[in-house]
């Protein structure tokens, strides 16, 4: 055992908490400056005007301050009304997960479920939203994490937008890492978090929240105040002539401060292509390999993400396992309803290198073969490297 389960791995290669960058680490050691001095009011001010740049938004997101359940719990409070009937899609643990929320705020939730390795398709929400013109507010989650699969948040975004509902998305696990933002699906509240692909640790969630959004927000009697689950308390917040309802988590928004200016610096088209040769090398090498990657289709893959399908008699616990002792991989299981049935290779922000799709494929084959999985390691690995080398 070279990678005994006390000590750190030597490559975390999961989907969510990833690897936090130098750069984030570095401004986590900042000085704890008092949040009314002005240097850290200024600082919350820039961090925010930095996630507007970077998300496009018209108006700065909220930074709340706990990961990204936090906001994803808050826009369900804020957003919903006792008398609303929501839409909840649901293509895996997540998207099914807020329905859960949303049914404490709304009079009625009615629900789309596809299998876990499927997703929803636009034209079943349009019939839908057709025969229920009840409905005032969708919930769709973009990349479902432990699926590893993507939903059309855009074209989904049309149709609800056409039937004069509002969105709520969550795209904690794909903001950043692929091209995505709250405009392009005209979303009411679109919710993400630094702790996935923009290399931090996790403890903020980020929210966009539209103006029809917030019109509806500002006449929901039951929007929460003073409460950590309102989205009303931060919304001027992050001008530094504002108040703070409650104290910010100082180090964390110095954070992402520095993890913006690398998103930025790097240029999130050059972010988003290192994110999807990772994932186009890791599929090439799990199939050349011998197995098959859990997603339906492989335009629905994300490329945030490497789900891989466990083949009969596979144990995935096992196999995760020995990937972390022996070669001190660290891989996610599946969670809920894919826990056992799929391994994940996570390829976000830090962890969205090329190379890295080599090492995933050679402990994930190395574990697999320790345990008595037929598969074919070496020609994994060739495939996963051809296709870096053939894209220049
Ligand atoms: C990571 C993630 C979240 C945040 O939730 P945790 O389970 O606490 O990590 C929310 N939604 C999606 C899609 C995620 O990947």
């Amino acid at each position: 055992m070279r990678y005994p389960k006390e000590s750190p791995p030597a490559f975390t290669l999961t989907s969510g908490p990833v690897d936090a960058y130098p750069e984030v680490l570095r401004a986590l050691a900042s000085t704890v400056i008092y949040d009314y001095d002005p240097a850290f009011q200024l600082v919350y001010e820039k961090a925010a005007l930095k996630a507007q740049k970077a998300m496009a938004t018209p108006e700065p997101p909220l930074i709340l301050h706990g990961e990204p359940v936090l906001a994803l719990e808050a826009t369900a409070a804020s957003l919903i009304a006792k008398d609303d009937c929501v839409l909840n899609l649901a293509s895996g643990v997540y998207g099914k997960g807020f329905g859960y929320w949303a049914a404490r705020y709304a009079a009625k939730v009615e629900e789309i479920e596809v299998p876990y390795d499927e997703c929803v398709e636009p034209e079943a929400v349009q019939a839908f939203l057709k025969d229920h013109p009840e409905i005032k507010v969708v919930a769709a989650c973009h990349h479902d994490t432990p699926s590893g699969t993507l939903n059309d948040v855009d074209a989904i975004g049309e149709v609800v937008a056409e039937a004069g509902a509002l969105l709520i998305v969550d795209a904690v696990s794909s903001w950043g890492g692929m091209r995505t933002t709250p405009g392009a699906c005209r979303a009411g509240v679109y919710v993400t978090g630094p702790n996935k692909c923009l290399g931090c640790p996790p403890a903020l969630s980020l929210a966009a929240v539209s103006s029809e959004a917030w019109d509806k927000i500002d006449s929901n009697p039951d929007a929460p105040t003073a409460s950590m689950l309102s989205l009303t308390d931060w919304r001027h917040a992050w001008k530094s002539t504002e108040p703070f309802p409650f104290t910010p988590s100082v180090s964390e928004v110095n954070g992402l401060d520095a993890a913006l200016d690398r998103y930025l610096n790097e240029g999130p088209e050059r972010v988003w292509a290192r994110h999807d040769l990772t994932a186009a090398a890791c599929r090439d090498g799990v199939r050349a390999m011998g197995l098959d990657i859990w997603p339906a289709r492989e335009e629905i893959a994300s490329p945030t993400t490497t789900a891989v399908k466990m083949p009969q008699g596979a144990d995935a616990a096992k196999i995760i396992a020995v990937a972390r002792t022996r070669y001190g991989v660290m891989l996610s299981a599946g969670r809920g309803d894919t826990e056992g049935k799929l391994i994940r290779i996570g390829h976000m922000g830090p962890s969205a290198q090329p190379m890295y799709a080599l090492i995933a494929i050679a402990a994930l084959g190395g574990a697999m073969a320790a345990t008595g999985v037929d598969v074919d390691v070496g020609s994994g690995l060739v495939a996963a490297q051809s296709r870096i080398d053939a894209s220049g």
